[in-house]
Parts: C-alpha cells; structure tokens; sequence
C-alpha cells in the first residue's frame, strides 16, 4: 500500500482547519508518519497551536475514538520534540489503538519480519526486528471489526 506523501504545510494547515474531518485523518496521517523524524520535525514549533486548534473543535462520529488520535499524534510530534531514541518506541501504543501493520512496516524498511504465524483468520503473531535499533517486538495481530496489531517490546 503506497501512502500519500504531503508536505508538513499542507498537514499543519488540516490539524490547524478545526474541520474535525480533516483534523482526524490529518492525525493519522501524522501517526504513520512516526518513524520518520525528519517529516514530523517541522510540526515541533506548532505543538501548541495543533493541541489547541483540537480543543476547540468537537471531532465528531463517536468523539472519544477521535479525539484519540489527535492525542496519539500530538504524543508523536513530542516524542520527537523530546527524544533522540528510536522511534520505534512509538510502535507500543496505550489500549487497543493498534494501528501499525507490520506488512506495511516492512515495506517501508523500517522493520524485518523474523517469524509469522497466522492462522486461517488472520489471527496470531509477528515477531519483528527494527531494522535501526535492532529491537525485537512481538506483536499480536486479531481481527474484529477491523484488523489491529498490539506491539509489545521483548529486548
Ligand atoms: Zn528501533
């Protein structure tokens, strides 16, 4: 699956609309984004002016789950703000937003799949390695009313 590259402008401008659409998809735009440093970087000085645009726009269709995902994308952006760790430490996300496929990982060579065992319902396990850091994750795949993947660190 090839993703959309969009200049950080153009992303900023969406998280800063108070369009709560365009907000949300500008947010997970931002998530996947988290493996790249250099993409997320130019979002630091906005932290603020992001968080607060969020605040003041009702995100609509069911609004906890998407008020999550700007939460989770302003956790991205300080991330990189604060830390020089791999961002692969952003993988683990908190409660069952598991939104990183590990298929798509790979392809965009962030990391190797060492072991996969699935079975007939898409159901079971990875076992990844980040190809920067060389951390080891195990990861649960299962498959509701959409497909998920729980990262959890093992070295
Ligand atoms: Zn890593």
């Amino acid at each position: 699956m090839k993703r959309s590259v969009r200049p950080a402008e153009t992303i900023l401008e969406d998280l800063l609309s108070r369009d709560p659409q365009r907000i949300w998809s500008a947010s997970c735009e931002v998530i996947h984004l988290g493996q790249e440093r250099t993409r997320i970087l130019p979002l630091v000085p906005y932290l603020t002016e992001i968080g607060r645009a969020a605040e003041h726009t009702v995100l609509g269709g069911g609004l906890a789950p998407n008020r999550r995902f700007v939460d989770m994308a302003l956790r991205t952006i300080r991330f990189h703000r604060d830390s020089e760790d791999c961002p692969c430490c952003l993988y683990p996300l908190p409660g069952d937003d598991g939104i990183f496929d590990p298929q798509e990982e790979m392809e965009q060579g962030y990391v190797r799949i060492l072991d996969r065992m699935l079975d007939e319902h898409h159901t079971g396990d990875y076992l990844v390695q980040c190809t920067r850091c060389g951390r080891t994750f195990q990861i649960i795949q299962e498959w509701g009313h959409f497909v998920w993947w729980r990262w959890t660190p093992i070295s």
